[in-house]
């Protein structure tokens, strides 16, 4: 089957509001045909750099300006990410994918830290990926020669949502960040989030924009929105699963090859409805306890959930092949300690001041 890379809003509102079973049983069709539907690959997300973000991401519970209760955390220690990647590979991870609460990478001794913590998990024969906030193609470049197998930067939504949900970038320096990871050997991980207040329009406006990139992305997370207390997003309902379901459902049609992850909100899901988007397409979870600051089902439930279903774990590198790792001292692309430019649109949302400002009462 031909990928497309020329989708149309209407097109995807279309495939999205289909009678459900049909939608199941096409989206199930495509995902046989792609991959093996009884394989699931697993990542662990280790929250390496935790709270104190400058953004305002207002779904997030790590940005400072918000009255959480997320305890703000460092960059961890090389050696203390190697004891967690052992740890998510002993109980049947395949990935490890490393978040840092910062709104864009900036070159300097953390960034280099943050590039050994490459090197020694690729070592350790894990695939490796890293979601850091907005990149430079030079330093995209310097996360493949440590051995960097995806870097995932979520769309989180459609374009014209985005400004209801974060004032403090724009989505064009998204696409520029996903552009310059694409100009390496890297894979893109880039997803969104349901159950924001968005509506189907623009679910469907984020899978076009997903779905229209060429090559499309090698994974796409689908989180539903955990709500979180002190956040601007603290009151939204919780998403339905028949909604989790036809998302999942729509992004596997769309983009046929791509892994689709089942992300944060599935301790909300029951093991019928988790059931229910791996048949309907799904082939990737995060496993461990927490979604960087966010519970998660514990790994053995989701492991008797895997017995019970007769799912495989995906082996690393089943998808696409083993970067080399390269040694700082041996790296063509240093440091230029740059200082991008990233846009700052700076619009008032008002859900985002009104938390803010709870935090000063
Ligand atoms: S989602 Fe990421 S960028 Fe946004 S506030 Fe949270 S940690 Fe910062």
């Amino acid at each position: 089957m031909e990928i497309r890379h020329n989708w149309t809003q209407e097109e995807i509102l279309e495939i999205y509001n289909k009678p459900f079973m049909e939608l199941l049983y096409e989206a199930a069709t495509v995902h046989r045909k792609h991959h093996d539907p009884n394989t699931v690959q697993v990542s662990t997300l280790l929250s390496i750099k935790t709270g104190g973000c400058p953004e305002d991401c207002g779904y997030c519970p790590q940005a400072a300006r918000y009255h959480t209760d997320v305890e703000g955390n460092d960059l961890m220690s090389v050696q203390q990410v190697k004891a967690q990647a052992l740890r998510a590979k002993s109980s049947g991870s395949s990935r490890v994918c490393m978040g840092a609460a910062w709104r864009n990478v900036k070159d300097g001794p953390e960034f280099d830290n943050v590039l050994e913590m490459v090197r020694t998990i690729n070592k350790l024969d894990m695939e490796v990926c890293c979601t850091l906030g907005m990149v430079t193609e030079n330093q995209a470049k310097r996360l493949e020669e440590a051995g960097l197998y995806a870097y995932n930067h979520n769309l989180d939504t459609s374009e014209e949502y985005y400004k209801e949900v974060i004032s403090t970038r724009g989505y064009e320096d998204r696409l520029e960040t996903l552009s310059n990871v694409r100009k390496t050997n890297v894979t893109v991980c880039s997803g969104g989030i349901i159950g924001m207040g968005e509506s189907k329009e623009d679910r469907a406006g984020m899978l076009v924009a997903l779905a229209r990139l060429n090559p499309q992305p090698e994974s796409v997370p689908i989180n539903a929105l955990v709500p979180v207390e002190g956040t601007p997003m603290e009151e939204q309902q919780k998403v339905p699963i028949w909604d989790m379901v036809r998302m999942v459902a729509t992004t596997r049609i769309v983009m046929p090859e791509t892994q689709v992850r089942l992300s944060a909100g599935r301790t909300d899901m029951s093991k019928e409805g988790q059931s229910m988007c791996f048949f309907a397409g799904a082939n990737s979870i995060f496993a461990g306890d927490k979604l960087l600051t966010t519970p998660n089902p514990d790994v053995s439930e989701d492991m008797q959930l895997f017995k019970e279903l007769g799912l495989n774990v995906q082996k690393p590198f089943e998808k696409h092949s083993q970067r080399e790792t390269i040694e700082a001292e041996d790296s063509v692309h240093q440091s230029l300690g740059e200082k991008p430019r990233w846009s700052r649109p700076g619009h008032k949302i008002e859900k985002n001041l009104e938390a803010q400002a709870k935090r000063k009462a």
